[in-house]
């Protein structure tokens, strides 16, 4: 199918179109895509909700495969949880809570699917979703399906080894809790992110990746870019490490404005910031 812009895609709101999205809706037409792209030698891409992406204005070449349609889940009373690849978090959260069961205060505050939030190993200061993981099953790059271990996949700080598969489906483990509690905490999870962080405007979450010891954010803050802006894109008023899409940004804009920070904060703190944000670019 051809398509148009990624934009519509991406929660940040930017960028061209793929020369190609398709949306299987069986883990076995997931794998035919990739065996189809592996013997045609074209690039192939997964798509969650694009909440950490920043897509090219000349979009990308190649299949995009769009998770949205991979959307079983089922809650095991033991706390063992099966979801595929493009449940948002928001249902697996509503799901598991239903069945009493919690421990997912990582992915409160931003959306997602549980494909990409594996991939990305995602969280933060509550914790991170690899922890709750205990396989995957995913398509490899010869479009063969493979069940891979928590351990495998080796999860480490928004980073996971699952980067050249396709995560299909994972496999939680949660546990029991005072359902009441949880969803007080969860709340209150949610308004500190609300209050810090500018979760009403498009973006991309944080842009940089926290240096060891030091946080992207303060560093930004620190170099005075806190409403520096390029075109439509914002450095957040409200969190130095978000940029925030005031209207009609375009990716030049996003990336002119990163290597403004970068290099300022580089001259500020003599610290080089490494991206967050996954940049998918045309070649
Ligand atoms: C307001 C806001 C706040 C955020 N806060 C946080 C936060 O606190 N902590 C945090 O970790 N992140 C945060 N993010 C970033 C983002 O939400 C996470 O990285 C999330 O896990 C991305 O999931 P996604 O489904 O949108 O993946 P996408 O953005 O669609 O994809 C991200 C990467 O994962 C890959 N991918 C996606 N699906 C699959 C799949 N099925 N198989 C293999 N690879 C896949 C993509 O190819 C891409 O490389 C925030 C984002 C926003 C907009």
């Amino acid at each position: 199918m051809m398509l148009a812009a990624l934009s519509g895609w991406t929660t940040l709101g930017v960028g061209g179109p793929a020369d190609e999205m398709v949306f299987p809706e069986t883990v076995d037409d997931a794998a035919a895509v990739v065996r189809r792209c592996a013997a045609s030698g074209l690039p192939w891409r997964a798509l969650g909700k694009g909440s950490n992406l920043l897509v090219d204005d000349a979009g990308v070449r190649g299949v995009v495969i769009n998770t949205q349609r991979l959307r079983d889940i089922s809650v095991a009373p033991d706390g063992r949880v099966r979801a595929g690849a493009g449940v948002a978090t928001s249902v697996l959260m509503r799901r598991t809570m239903d069945g009493g069961l919690g421990g997912l205060e990582c992915l409160v505050g931003y959306p997602a699917t549980v494909g990409g939030a594996a991939r990305m190993n995602a969280g933060g200061r509550w914790g991170e979703t690899g922890a709750r993981i205990e396989d995957v099953v995913a398509i490899d790059a010869a479009g063969e399906i493979v069940t891979v271990s928590a351990a495998d996949c080796a999860f480490g700080y928004r980073h996971s080894a699952l980067g050249r598969m396709l995560v299909v489906e994972v496999g939680f483990r949660l546990p029991q809790v005072d359902v009441a509690a949880y969803r007080l905490r969860i709340s209150e999870i949610h308004r500190e992110k609300a209050a810090a962080q500018p979760l009403k405007e498009p973006s991309a979450g944080c842009v940089f990746r926290n240096p060891v010891g030091a946080s992207a954010g303060r560093l930004i803050d620190q170099a005075g870019l806190k409403g520096r802006a390029v075109g439509g894109a914002m450095v957040s008023n409200v969190h130095g490490n978000f940029i925030v899409n005031r209207g009609g940004a375009a990716a030049t804009d996003v990336l002119r404005l990163i290597d403004t920070m970068r290099e300022a904060v580089l001259r500020s703190s003599g610290i080089e910031l490494r991206t967050e944000v996954e940049i998918w670019r045309r070649g």
